[in-house]
């Protein structure tokens, strides 16, 4: 794709992508790893200072090639977590955030695949913004890259897909990605610190198992039960509960890997009783772990309709809930909420525009 510049974008190539590419100029096909590795390890911007290629085959890459796609604007820091937000701007003027999110021994990169989302969770921020455009490879790639400048490339431990945006709605760009990051090439990350989560969309599911990348896949569940579900999450209604549990079930046998279930708590909504039997029956089916998640306000974004009567579970109830589960056998995590003094938490993301 070309830039504003009239430049092609360089970032944002696979690794099969770069070979094809040198090798159409006539390069060997090594180059292609030579430039990877420039751009994906050494986070290189500037084709001088890729010292093992010939200076006229520098000179021909900056003549007909960009590596330039976002700008990092603003970087914030919570002091109360050490949680960092940062704000890039694309070429096209549009604001996207990513969020460094630190743990006891792993620090997580949050990235957004879209600008804004259609998906219109009822209690998103992301969601209220509506949606703009999809992200390009470039973008997405770059979110990781300038954010591994500031925090370190090897502090940068594991990846989300949990950002502005439904990542299987933006498919091919999101496979490109994940074949970036999990490339042997690329030092650092494997596929097994990479997460991908979704609404639910089950056919790219399959597609995403077929892929043979065999990431990690979070659903957004937030309940088993379709009339619930469908007010929280309106894409429920095209593809309810059992289609989307059937394709990770489907996922999870394809990749043998243990599937993700995020579940935002919502008082009296979905933190009843038969919210937890509900989830142990799901449970004993398939290989999963459950993601409690607090409800993070998103009141800045003056939610209306039944987003506004959503109400987060009390800390207690939270904490009798899990109890039970883990007494049925379930295994689950609380997510710590992080970010949120600096609107940096999960479905608060929603950068202003202009
Ligand atoms: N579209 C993808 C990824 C983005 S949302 C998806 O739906 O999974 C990342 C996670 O944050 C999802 O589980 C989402 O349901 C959750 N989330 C969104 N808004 C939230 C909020 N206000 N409080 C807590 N979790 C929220």
């Amino acid at each position: 794709m070309k830039n504003g510049n009239g430049k092609y974008q360089l970032k944002g190539l696979t690794l099969n992508e770069l070979q094809q590419l040198f090798k159409g100029l006539g390069e060997p096909k090594y180059r292609g790893e030579q430039v990877f590795n420039w751009m994906y390890n050494h986070l290189s911007n500037d084709f001088g200072e890729m010292l093992n290629l010939s200076k006229s085959l520098r000179e021909k890459l900056s003549e007909k090639f960009s590596l330039e796609s976002l700008k990092l604007v603003t970087v914030q820091n919570s002091p109360e977590t050490g949680t960092k937000k940062y704000l890039f701007r694309t070429e096209d003027g549009n604001k996207i955030e990513s969020v460094v999110i630190p743990d006891k021994n792993r620090n997580t990169l949050c990235i957004s695949t879209q600008v804004g989302c259609p998906l219109d969770c009822k209690f998103c921020a992301t969601g209220l913004m509506g949606y703009t455009r999809n992200l390009t490879a470039a973008e997405i790639v770059d979110q990781y890259l300038l954010a591994a400048k500031d925090y370190g490339k090897k502090n940068i431990t594991n990846i989300v897909y949990m950002g502005m945006g439904e990542p299987l709605l933006n498919f091919e760009t999101t496979v490109k990605t994940l074949s970036i990051f999990t490339s042997e090439l690329n030092k650092g990350l494997s596929r097994n610190r990479i997460t991908v989560s979704t609404a639910g969309i089950p056919h790219k599911i399959k597609e995403l198992a077929d892929s043979g990348l065999r990431v990690k896949l979070a659903l957004s569940l937030h309940s088993c039960f379709n009339d619930i579900r469908g007010k929280l999450m309106p894409i429920n209604k095209k593809y309810p509960v059992e289609q989307n549990i059937e394709a990770i079930k489907y996922y999870s046998k394809k990749t043998k890997t243990p599937i993700v279930f995020e579940y935002t708590m919502f008082k009296d909504v979905n933190d009843r009783d038969e919210d937890i039997k509900a989830l142990t029956k799901l449970c004993r089916q398939l290989s999963c772990k459950i993601n409690v998640i607090p409800f993070n306000s998103i009141a800045h974004m003056n939610p209306g309709g039944f987003g506004a009567t959503l109400e987060p579970t009390p800390k207690d109830r939270i904490d009798d809930f899990v109890q039970t589960l883990r007494e049925n056998n379930v295994t689950v995590m609380i997510r710590k909420t992080q970010g949120d003094d600096i609107a940096a938490a999960c479905g608060q993301l929603a950068a202003k525009n202009k």
